[in-house]
């Protein structure tokens, strides 16, 4: 290891460790990240890590942007505000994979890959974090009609531009960091808002829903009221962290095949 890669291995270790003194990240979530900052940064150089860290960056200052309001949040989503491993592969695992892969087999369509799926992260991210502060109800895409906000598979107009402003700026980093092609930065664009519509979704018809046998509450959280929950909707292994994942990976993946294509 030469000493530029032992500065750049220890910063990205540094910065997890601060993301988990903040509790942006669990000690779980600090490790795989910092594992995804290293695939990232041997596959795309110190570029992708900005990339990344960009992502990484906004989303953990959007989710503790107003948390006094989120806070309700607490007893719908199954997980909490400090992201753990599971979460970081669901919104990583796909850029991680991309640079593993332009490491091993280097081609230009990695950094599409790469760069589809963090902007579908980042759009799903921006979208939960700024659509929950909407002042009305978002709609759910199953029945249409109005359901609490944070509910998956449910949308509104603040939540959709939210998501659309969260896939631009990746976009944008990509384009002015990598000097891509103008067409490839619209693609990455377009791709990361089809991720966030494809988690919405997944959301609504796919993802393990719950209700609490005590309060009544329909919930992700498998316990609450101190009791289990029982499933009532989607599939039990098809948690959020799932749904994400396949939502940044299938994004990145029709990246991948119009690129083979064109
Ligand atoms: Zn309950």
């Amino acid at each position: 290891m030469d000493a530029e890669q032992f500065i750049v291995i220890t910063l990205i270790g540094i910065a997890a460790a601060v993301f988990s003194y903040f509790n942006l990240l669990s000690s779980s979530g600090a490790v795989a990240a910092s594992l995804t900052g290293i695939l990232v940064w041997a596959g795309f150089g110190i570029n992708g890590v900005i990339v990344m860290g960009t992502f990484f960056v906004t989303s953990s200052l959007l989710s503790k942007y107003k948390h006094k309001r989120k806070e309700y949040l607490g007893e719908l989503h199954e997980k909490g505000s400090a992201r753990d491993w599971a979460q970081v592969a669901a919104n990583g695992g796909t850029a991680a994979l991309a640079g593993l892969a332009n490491l091993l087999s280097p081609d230009p369509v990695w950094l599409l890959v790469f760069s589809i799926s963090l902007a579908s992260a980042n759009a799903d991210t921006w979208a939960s974090e700024l659509g929950v502060l909407s002042k009305k109800w978002p709609v759910s895409v199953k029945n249409m009609k109005r359901v609490p906000r944070g509910t998956s598979g449910a949308v509104s107009g603040f939540g959709t531009a939210a998501s659309a402003a969260g896939s631009l700026l990746i976009a944008l980093s990509a384009y002015f960091l990598f000097g891509l092609e103008q067409r490839w930065a619209v693609a990455i664009f377009i791709f990361g808002f089809v991720g966030t519509m494809l988690d919405t979704l997944l959301g609504a018809y796919l993802q393990a829903g719950y209700k609490c046998v005590k309060c009544g509450l329909f919930t992700e959280k498998t316990l609450h009221c101190s009791m289990p929950t029982i499933q009532v909707s989607g599939y039990k292994k098809l948690n959020n962290d799932a749904v994400n994942f396949i939502s940044c990976f299938t994004a990145a993946f029709l990246g991948m095949v119009l690129y083979i294509v064109f």
